[in-house]
């Protein structure tokens, strides 16, 4: 097809190239100014326990709220920060925010938070975190770090240091994503985490017996290693039976609640909301 097109065609792929790399400067641009007004925020998804449908935290989830373009995801955005070397920026300033609305819930509740591998390299990761639990009062036992294994993380022992020293005060460290990266595994046999989370893909995919045989054996993994397993991307009742048939702790995803903004989440919690939270467990 290529050929077909001619000269023409290469000038046409060029003005497409030019294009793009436009709407990338421009979003890189609002991007650095986002990150600089501090304009991204957490919305705040639940977990639940499977055993009783009770709402037992939260995790942050970042959003950009942009001038035009309406609410841009951390799936378009995470890896620009990355690419420009701002993510630790956006993770300070989402614990901040997060850790600022999570200290004023009604009631006690665990806070999950993401953060890029890329950042495990940072020797200043661990200081920064435990700063901004003393600046906002956020109990750090309270606090679980999701790592989202997208790359092998390179400096096995600064990680090591980095979760050994959240550790010390209680933070937790969950792997998150697990089974959808090629060095779950590995990770899992390297470094000291106390927490899983299936992929949401596996979830999707139980009603292949191959999926349901994973979910199963990550739940068993998870059980002998002595840290609970949380499901993300949970949609439907019937998933929800799986999972806790197949010995899944924790759930996320819609069937339980989008992610809120903090009002909304307040209000959740209060018990108001009902229309949003109320699980019918006996449907
Ligand atoms: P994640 O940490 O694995 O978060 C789960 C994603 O699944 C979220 O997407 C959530 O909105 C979505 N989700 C939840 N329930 C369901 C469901 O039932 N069905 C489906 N289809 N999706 C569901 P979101 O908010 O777009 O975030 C995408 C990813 O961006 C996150 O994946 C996380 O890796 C990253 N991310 C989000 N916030 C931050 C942050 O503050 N810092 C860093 N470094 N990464 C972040
Ligand atoms: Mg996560
Ligand atoms: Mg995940
Ligand atoms: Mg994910």
């Amino acid at each position: 097809e290529g050929k077909r097109a001619g000269r023409g065609g290469h000038r046409f792929f060029h003005a497409e190239m030019d294009d793009r790399l436009r709407e990338r400067t421009a979003l890189e641009n609002d991007l650095r100014k986002a990150i600089a007004d501090n304009v991204i925020i957490p919305y705040f998804q639940p977990v639940t326990e499977l055993s009783d449908g009770k709402i037992t935290g939260f995790e942050a989830l970042a959003r950009w709220p942009h001038p035009t373009r309406g609410m841009i995801s951390p799936e378009v955005f995470v890896p620009i920060a990355e690419d420009l070397g701002l993510i630790d920026q956006i993770c300070s300033s989402i614990l901040r925010a997060s850790c600022t609305v999570a200290r004023d819930w009604p009631k006690p509740m665990t806070l999950s938070v993401n953060i890029s591998p890329m950042q495990l390299k940072d020797p200043w990761l661990s200081t920064q975190i435990l700063a901004i639990l003393t600046e906002t009062g956020f109990p750090p036992n309270r606090l679980i770090v999701e790592v989202t294994e997208n790359a092998i993380i390179e400096d096995l022992d600064k990680a090591r240091e980095v979760f050994q020293s959240l550790q010390n005060v209680g933070v937790r460290i969950a792997l998150d994503d697990f089974g959808k990266g090629y060095s779950s595994l590995y990770h899992l046999r390297q470094l000291n985490f106390d927490h899983l989370k299936i992929d949401g893909s596996f979830v999707h995919a139980m009603n292949s017996p191959e999926s349901a045989k994973i979910v199963s054996a990550v739940a068993g993994l998870g059980k002998s290693l002595g840290m609970p397993v949380t499901a993300e991307g949970v949609e439907t009742t019937g998933e929800a039976d799986r999972l806790r048939a197949l010995g899944c702790e924790q759930a996320q995803g819609f069937l339980f609640g989008r992610p809120l903004d903090a009002v909304e989440t307040a209000a959740l919690l209060r018990g108001e909301a009902n229309n949003v939270i109320r699980i019918d467990r006996s449907a």
